[in-house]
């Protein structure tokens, strides 16, 4: 049995956080992490082929924060790896592109007559309040506050793509933390006036490891190591042995631990089964398709969003765009994030099979990469996004309350908190773990769950 003070669980950005907090200020701090390296969804992965190394996330990643003392560290941390990049993106929907964020000249433009018109009467709508807002569905939250004509054609489709299940069964909470704008009075407002007030859209500016995401977790590891933590990999919670209020060993399949304290940053639905407790809390997970090219550039944008539901995927990143370094000189590659279920066709698929059918989808999407194709890979992460169903609220509320009888047990993390946060939030929650333990009247656990809990994602705010 080893003992230590606080033993972490997971080794994401959130974990590493808590544990050089606690190092540093003089616990015996341990940390498990079940994959052969740290990382988390913040790892990246290296296609190397032909003497060349092509670098890709686990999706597109771009590290934007309101905290200045988290973006001290985090340049600390990095120093000179830690980039300035610029994002650009556009929807591709039916064999059109469309700027985004939108733009009138653009719109009027590429748009057909049709949705132009559709979208032009259900904005009078909205204007007399001939519908009112309903937050009872994703499909109900969209359809009162952008109209029908915009719903079927775009949030409809590609959040059914994305999320594996119907619109209306889908929370409004996913449309109310995630879409930017108000309602289609407000994208009006913005498309015409330009008027600054009414932006609360997404920020342009980000940073970005030079690397790639991967080297921020790579370094936090080290930092942690010298402050005296110890990792653990290939050492993934399986058990542990508890009383009704206190969690007195942790096991992993070779090795137990005992500490006063655990902050466990794995899945929220994971632990509170291995604690005795089925939350009914789901994960969408994601396959990624990765494309080494032998071509200088595939395109200006850092994301392409494909918007149809008969293709596959729903991004299309161009890794280059974030950091040069992302792939060999002169060349460049491509990632597509394809959703699925474990286990379902998708996740199972060989990869052969998947990049003949996604070659099929990028030639419709009027992209050649047949002889460009240097060489290619997949991977693929099952905890992607929180699906937030309908009765997900109920079911998370009912999972916390259950594991707060543990009185030495912190949730924190993406995963472990069940929230859609970025890795700023989750680095936040792990600090704010980690000063709990070392002041009790530092945060509640509460707190830490509901952390910036805001209902909308202000980008805009961002000082990196
Ligand atoms: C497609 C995609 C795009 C994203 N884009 C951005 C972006 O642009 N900007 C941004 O800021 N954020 C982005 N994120 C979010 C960001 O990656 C996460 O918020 C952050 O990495 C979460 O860190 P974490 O430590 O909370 O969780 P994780 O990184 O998931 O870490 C949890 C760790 O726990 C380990 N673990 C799980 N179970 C066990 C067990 N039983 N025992 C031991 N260890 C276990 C896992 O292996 C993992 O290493 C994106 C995420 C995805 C999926």
């Amino acid at each position: 049995m080893q003992k230590c003070d606080v033993l972490i669980i997971g080794g994401g950005v959130a974990g590493l956080m808590a544990g050089i907090e606690l190092a540093r200020n003089g616990k015996k701090v341990i940390l498990l992490e079940k994959e052969g390296v740290v990382g988390g969804q913040c790892k990246t992965e290296e296609l190397y082929t032909n003497g060349e190394t092509y670098r890709f996330d686990y999706g597109g990643h771009r590290f934007i924060t309101n905290n200045e003392v988290l973006l001290s560290f985090v340049e600390e941390v990095l120093g000179d790896d830690l980039l300035f990049a610029q994002r650009s993106s556009v929807i591709l929907h039916q064999d059109r592109v469309y700027e985004y964020p939108l733009n009138l000249k653009n719109l009027f433009s590429v748009a057909p007559f049709k949705l132009l018109f559709g979208a032009s009467i259900d904005t009078l709508k909205i204007i007399f309040k001939m519908v009112n807002p309903d937050d009872s569905s994703f499909k109900s939250w969209i359809s009162s506050r952008f109209g029908k004509t915009l719903y079927d054609n775009f949030f409809g489709p590609y959040t059914k793509k994305l999320w594996g299940i119907e619109p209306d069964k889908l929370s409004a909470d996913w449309a109310g933390q995630r879409i930017s704008l108000l309602d289609l009075k407000d994208v009006a407002k913005k498309l015409l006036f330009k008027n600054k007030k009414t932006a609360r859209t997404y920020a342009k500016s980000y940073r970005y490891p030079k690397f790639g995401f991967g080297g921020l977790p790579k370094k936090m590891a080290k930092k942690f190591e010298a402050l005296g933590g110890e990792i653990f990999v290939n050492e993934g919670v399986e058990s542990f042995i508890y009383s009704d209020n206190k969690i007195e060993t942790v096991k992993t399949q070779t090795k137990s631990f005992h500490a006063q304290n655990i902050i466990s940053t794995m899945p929220l639905n994971e632990m509170s089964k291995q604690l005795g407790f089925e939350s009914g809390l789901k994960f969408r997970s994601l396959r990624f398709l990765c494309i080494g090219l032998d071509i200088e550039d595939f395109s200006p944008h850092t994301w392409q969003y494909v918007s149809d539901y008969d293709l596959l995927p729903t991004r299309i990143q161009e890794p280059k765009r974030r950091s040069e370094s992302m792939a060999p000189q002169g060349k460049s590659s491509i990632m597509l994030e394809i959703p699925c279920n474990k286990g379902d066709e998708i996740w199972d698929m060989n990869e052969d099979e998947l990049l003949a059918i996604v070659k099929k989808d990028l030639s419709r999407l009027k992209f050649d990469i047949e002889d460009k194709i240097v060489d290619y890979f997949s991977f693929t992460t099952e905890h992607a996004y929180t699906l937030m169903d309908i009765e997900y609220s109920e079911k998370r509320d009912k999972t916390i309350e259950y594991l707060n009888q543990f009185d030495n047990l912190i949730m924190a993390g993406r995963q472990g908190t069940f929230r859609y946060i970025f890795l700023d939030t989750a680095m936040e929650t792990g600090l704010m773990a980690a000063q709990k333990i070392l002041d009790d009247e530092s945060h509640s656990r509460l707190n830490i769950y509901n952390h910036r809990n805001e209902k909308t994602v202000i980008e805009t705010k961002s000082v990196a």
